[in-house]
């Protein structure tokens, strides 16, 4: 009998997880496994707010795949995905087809611009290696042009549209790295601004309790943040941004951070989506097509009382744990376990030296919360690759940033 055929899109933490999982737990010859991903590196997304700053190298932020899986029992295919076919069990690559019998998507997310002119071509987003390497490199280019035209004191405005949690943990970081290109580029530091607009009225995500968010937001105004709330950005030009209430920022650098959505495949692969996300069963798969299981971003995934959990690493994670042990069960005949989200609690940083975040119910913040946070991304790496990958990224890590 043929074995059946697994294959994973995407070598995000659902894919990867997923995929590793797979590698440690299936049987000799018991299933035919391939990944398959766009680049033939890792990113840890969860970093990616520093090497787009330029507070740490983007090189930090990424592990090479073939140091994370073992492909006599995985194989790994570079390539990207152009299409899925569900109702043929077919994945379409830019050099090859694939078939399947069954389908794990964990393709992450796209930025969601709300359909705000200019957004897309204009702005710049937080989402990949090579995107957080074309912001640095704007920023560094932004202050190198302030000193030959002098009067535009736009080139060293920066605007960050959101003051979600991606938002405030760039804007963390840019202000901190702010001093550092000033002497670099002989830049008096009154001369640049950085602008946080948010339509809401508080910095932070709503869950965080209302003294946290205070904290976050003291702490990036003593950094020399400054905050536009109750205020959205309703276009992006060449130029800058203008604002709900008219006013205009002439700015060099704009920086969205207002949202995600599931990956736009999914949806012209005909599943249904709210905001590219699909809404998954118990079990991680999609209602549609049982023999697809969904991670990560571009799922939803409902706590008892309804709501939607937010789209995270922690959940991406535990749900390649989920669909890795349920695609086990299904080879083998037995009955699945429902995906329960354990929510360990949420930290963001605030640039050097400072975090935000919640364990559980409990508040943390400062030195703390970010000794919590380095934990947190220590686990991470003990899980994909063990105690030599912690070593590598958190010890003996790049240390310069170019
Ligand atoms: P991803 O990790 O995004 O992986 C998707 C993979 O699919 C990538 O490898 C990509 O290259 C690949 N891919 C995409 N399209 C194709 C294609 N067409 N063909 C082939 N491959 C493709 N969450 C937390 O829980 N904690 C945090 O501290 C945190 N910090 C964050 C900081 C920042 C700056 C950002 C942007 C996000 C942060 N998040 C955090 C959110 C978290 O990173 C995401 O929720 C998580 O990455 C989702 O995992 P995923 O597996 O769905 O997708
Ligand atoms: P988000 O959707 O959480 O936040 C976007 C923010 O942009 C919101 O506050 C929204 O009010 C604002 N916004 C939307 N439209 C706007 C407009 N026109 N003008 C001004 N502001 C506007 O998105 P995110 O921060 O990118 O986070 C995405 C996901 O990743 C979330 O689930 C988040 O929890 C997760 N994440 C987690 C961490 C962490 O745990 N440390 C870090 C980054 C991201």
């Amino acid at each position: 009998m043929s074995k059946p055929k697994i294959v994973i899109l995407g070598a995000g933490y659902g894919g990867l997880v997923t995929a590793i999982r797979l590698q440690k737990k299936m049987r000799r010859n018991e299933m035919d496994v391939t990944l398959v991903n766009k680049h033939d590196y890792h990113f840890i997304t969860t970093h990616l707010h520093m090497p787009a700053a330029g507070t740490d190298h983007h090189d930090n932020a990424r592990v090479t795949i073939s140091d994370l899986i073992d492909e006599r029992k995985i194989r790994f295919v570079k390539s990207t995905v152009r299409e899925i076919l569900p109702s043929d069990k077919k994945i379409v690559l830019e050099d090859a087809t694939l078939d399947y019998d069954y389908l794990v998507v964990g393709l992450g997310s796209e930025t969601e611009t709300f359909g705000i002119p200019g957004m897309h071509e204009y702005a710049m987003s937080i989402k990949s290696i090579n995107s957080v390497r074309f912001i640095r490199q704007h920023i560094e280019y932004m202050f190198a042009k302030s000193k030959v035209a002098p009067k535009r004191k736009d080139y060293l405005t920066f605007v960050v549209g959101g003051a979600g949690f991606t938002g405030t943990e760039f804007v963390g970081e840019l202000a901190d790295r702010i001093p550092v290109l000033c002497k670099t580029y002989d830049v008096d530091p009154v001369d640049v601004r950085i602008y946080n607009v948010e339509a809401s009225s508080s910095a932070l995500p709503p869950g965080l309790p209302v003294d946290l968010v205070e904290y976050g937001m003291e702490v990036m105004r003593r950094k020399g943040v400054q905050y536009k709330l109750s205020t959205a950005i309703k276009e992006c030009t060449s130029e800058g941004v203008i604002l709900s209430n008219g006013e205009f920022i002439r700015a060099g650098t704009v920086v969205w951070s207002g949202g995600i959505r599931g990956n736009s495949l999914l949806q012209e692969a005909g599943f249904e989506v709210q905001r590219g996300r699909v809404k998954v069963d118990s079990c991680l798969r999609s209602y549609q097509f049982p023999e697809i299981f969904i991670t990560g971003d571009c799922s939803i995934v409902t706590s008892p009382e309804g709501t939607p959990y937010p789209a995270n690493a922690q959940i991406a994670v535990q749900q390649g744990y989920n669909a890795a042990r349920n695609l086990i069960q299904t080879v083998r005949g037995k009955e699945m376990k429902p995906f329960v989200y354990d929510f360990k609690g949420t930290v963001a940083t605030l640039g050097r030296g400072e975090a935000v975040g919640l364990l559980k119910v409990k508040k943390v913040k400062g030195r703390l919360a970010l000794f919590i946070k380095k934990m947190i991304d220590a686990r991470y790496l003990y899980l994909i690759g063990g105690i030599p990958l912690v070593w590598k990224k958190m010890v003996w890590k790049q240390r310069s940033t170019t």
